[in-house]
């Protein structure tokens, strides 16, 4: 059996534990796996279109952090191309958000990892499965949970947190600097918070949120927004005529004044709702593709969510004060390699 799919196993047969409870595991896992970095040279890093910020953020120019899936892709449906094969067989670690979110590029890094390398979960670790959501667009039946936990910045702060461990204890020579790097991320990512929960007190009446892709349900929970409803169905085709008249029903009951698409997800049908239904239809959010161009300040994590969160303020009559004073750049320089 390679290494890679026992520290897996390992891994994930410690998900629903805490996150303590998880270390405690991987160290009965074999000292091969957490063999640090030594004199060879940096550890290389693959990772996943959300947690890519999240990770560069905490490693800094310690790691070689290379992204596998091209900026603006739909991550949900993202097959790797072979060429991502040669990509997996250098890495020391592949960061995913799991929650079922990418299991062919799961299953690529397996099929290809070299001796000794770990694929890491963040949202899976983050999260009991005993509190996955499942909804419209991601039913139980289909077994694959609502993944979108880093749109929450308090599991933003999680994954940063299970960054720092993970690449301390593979580095423990620079376990410093991750810590450094944790703090100032998670000081940031907790000021973006409270930014948001000042500036949703400035929205007239209910937190409502329709948008075309369901990437808010964990974030909603946490900061007392009301999801009415996705209007992507499962199979990410646009819904039924039954199921768009149902949904302008909804919104004019509701007096939904914005209804949100998605930029991945261009739809003419949430076009047609807005029009039909007299909402404005706001169609820039973003749930992981970064804003702007790799290396420009709000191309990160920060900039994303600050962007989105403003949006959302804004579309439902609120004034964005706060989350417009933010410096969203990342708190060292990223050097992630970002495909296009
Ligand atoms: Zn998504």
């Amino acid at each position: 059996m390679p290494t890679s799919r026992h520290a897996r196993s390992c891994r994930t047969s410690a998900v629903a534990a805490a996150a303590t409870a998880v270390l405690l595991g991987l160290a009965g896992c074999g000292s091969s796996t957490d063999a640090p970095a030594g004199s060879a040279g940096k550890l290389t890093v693959v990772t996943t279109v959300s947690p890519t910020s999240i990770v560069s953020n905490i490693a800094g120019d310690k790691v070689t952090v290379v992204g596998v899936v091209p900026e603006g892709t739909n991550s949900h449906t993202f097959e790797p191309p072979p060429s991502a094969a040669k990509v997996m067989s250098k890495a020391d670690i592949v960061f995913i958000n799991g929650l079922k979110l990418e299991d062919p590029t799961a299953e690529l890094a397996q099929a290809n990892a070299k001796d000794g390398s770990e694929v890491v979960e963040l949202g899976t670790m983050s999260l009991p499965e005993s509190q996955w959501i499942y909804d419209f667009s991601f039913p139980e039946s289909e077994g694959k949970p609502n993944p979108h936990l880093w749109t929450d910045p308090l599991y933003a702060i999680k994954y940063g947190a299970e960054v720092r461990d993970v690449l301390s204890k593979r580095d423990p020579a620079n376990a410093s600097t991750y810590a450094t790097n944790y703090t100032a991320f998670a000081k940031k990512a907790t000021a973006l918070s409270d930014a948001l929960k000042a500036d949703q007190a400035t929205i007239p009446g209910r937190k409502i949120l329709l948008t075309y892709h369901d990437a808010y349900a964990y974030f909603a929970k946490d900061y007392g927004w009301d999801v009415l409803g996705a209007v992507q169905p499962k199979d990410f085709e646009d819904p039924t005529p039954k199921e768009v008249a149902a949904l302008i029903e909804q919104i004019r009951a509701e007096k939904v004044p914005t209804i949100f698409g998605s930029e991945v997800f261009p739809s003419k049908i949430l076009e047609q709702i807005g029009r039909e239904s007299g909402a404005r239809y706001e169609d820039t959010l973003r749930d992981d593709d970064l804003p702007g161009r790799p290396g420009e300040a709000g191309h990160s994590w920060l900039g994303l969510m600050r962007y989105d969160f403003s949006t959302m303020v804004k579309g439902l009559g609120g004034t964005p004060t706060e989350l417009d004073k933010l410096d969203t750049a990342d708190v060292v320089p990223d050097r992630a390699q970002y495909p296009q």
